[in-house]
């Protein structure tokens, strides 16, 4: 045991002692990565249910060739976007990105963290209301924060609520009301009621970003996400997707009209302080949406496979999305991500061990 020498040093040995007790101590775990398998200290080889790599692509031979030419050519971008740090790919990336979402423009962030951070702080402030859903992911948080904006939190998916709160910020005299929600949420597993927020958002004059990390590559005729699975995505003003889950590579981007991607390049904090992806991932991302754009094959096996699994699990008893107000807030949770890249005898293995896992439960 270290020896704790200044106040500062006591401050964080009873934080992270106080996670311990509590059993919430977070520790890093190395691992090697095979497809869908990963190896973890000790040599054991264990199933990934965890990733967010839905389609496979972090280890696609035509991605992985595309990162690997790229940074051939040189290891980092060397300054921000606004400097030198804009080359013809990316240029030419954002054009295909904004074809790819039906919007006159797009816009490469450093992370789906600094996209949301960036964006959603420089488009309200504090004459200003943000509407959020209250399972939004931590960098809608931050970024509903940073920005001073007055923030209603409504509840999952209740529209109601959200209406009362559009209502709410209207006679409280706010500048601009900007509605920011997740499409396919990470945490619970459903959907936002898409077309019922586009309406109230018209209704009351809102903004509307959608955050489609979880959606984009999966949903829509060719992975565009969920807005446009519900043709609803031209009545979006800013769709938000990140590079690192179906992309399975790294960054993010926001799509919308010139006159909103004009306005980020201009006052997104986060894209303007701070170094331009290296050409390796612009490479990776570039060779991807050209697979995402055509496989249909790989979504049809990921939606496969997360029905197969689902039903399975349901047929065990397990039921995957319990919510508040039915349990608890901050109850906790089985996560698991199925992908394209498992098989069927993965999937059936790892509910066999799951199945063997509630009778041991059970018995004891
Ligand atoms: C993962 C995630 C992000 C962050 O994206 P990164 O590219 O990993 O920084 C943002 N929003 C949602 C909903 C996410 O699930």
């Amino acid at each position: 045991m270290r020896v704790v020498t200044t106040a500062w040093d006591a401050f964080l040995a009873d934080e992270l002692a106080r996670r311990d007790d509590a059993g919430l101590l977070r520790t890093l775990r190395p691992l090697e990565r095979d497809g869908c398998w990963v190896v973890a200290e000790g040599g054991r080889r264990l199933l990934d249910l965890s990733s967010n790599d839905y389609l496979g692509l972090s280890c696609h031979p035509t991605v992985v060739d595309a990162a690997a030419r790229a940074a051939r050519r040189r290891s980092g971008a060397t300054a921000s976007r606004l400097i030198v740090g804009t080359d013809g790919r990316y240029a030419a990336l954002e054009e295909k990105l904004a074809d790819f979402q039906g919007t006159e423009a797009a816009l490469v962030f450093g992370s789906g963290y600094l996209a949301n951070v960036g964006a959603i702080s420089c488009l309200v402030g504090p004459e200003d209301a943000v509407l959020s859903d209250s399972l939004n992911h931590a960098s809608i948080i931050d970024g509903c924060r940073l920005s001073r904006a007055a923030i209603h939190r409504y509840e999952h998916r209740d529209l109601d609520q959200l209406e009362a709160m559009l209502r709410r910020a209207e006679q409280a005299g706010a500048r601009r009301k900007l509605i920011v929600t997740e499409t396919v949420f990470s945490m619970s597993g459903d959907v936002a009621p898409l077309a019922e927020i586009v309406e109230l958002k018209e209704r009351y004059g809102a903004a509307l970003l959608v955050d489609e990390a979880h959606a984009d590559g999966v949903f829509g005729p060719r992975g565009e996400g969920y807005a446009h699975k519900l043709g609803v995505a031209e009545q979006v003003d800013l769709h938000l997707g990140t590079f690192g889950k179906a992309f399975g590579a790294y960054g993010a981007y926001v799509a919308g009209s010139s006159l909103w991607i004009d306005y980020l390049t201009n006052a997104a904090r986060s894209f303007v302080f701070t170094t331009s992806l290296p050409p390796a991932v612009i490479g990776a991302v570039d060779a991807a949406l050209e697979v995402i754009r055509d496989a249909d094959g790989l979504r049809a096996t990921l939606l496969e496979n997360a029905a197969r699994f689902r039903s399975r699990l349901q047929a065990l008893g397990l039921v995957t999305c319990i919510r508040p107000p039915t349990v608890p807030r901050r109850t906790a949770r089985l996560r698991f991500s199925v992908t394209a890249l498992h098989g069927r005898a993965d999937l059936d293995r790892a509910l066999e061990a799951i199945e063997l896992t509630i009778v041991n439960t059970a018995a004891r």
